[in-house]
């Protein structure tokens, strides 16, 4: 088991134990890729961390998620 690096110590210190913050611009950007992770059923609260807090948190990008997820449903469904 391999000890963590003072540099890493300072990251994960700075960082902190919670998810990091996303801002609007990186929600937006990130968005697509999440929806379409949701939708396959992948873990897109783990491969995007903190971009599910963000959309509870934030009710433009929570209206941006739902829209995006319902036309990305029903275009599954032609
Ligand atoms: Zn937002």
């Amino acid at each position: 088991m391999t000890q963590p690096t003072s540099t890493e110590r300072l990251v994960a210190r700075l960082l902190g134990p919670a998810a990091p913050e996303v801002s609007c611009e990186t929600c937006f950007a990130e968005l697509d890729r999440y929806v379409e992770l949701e939708l396959a059923g992948a873990d897109a609260d783990a491969a995007l961390p903190g971009l599910a807090a963000h959309l509870q948190g934030c009710p433009a990008c929570h209206e941006e998620h739902e829209s995006l997820l319902a036309l990305l449903r029903e275009q599954g469904l032609e």
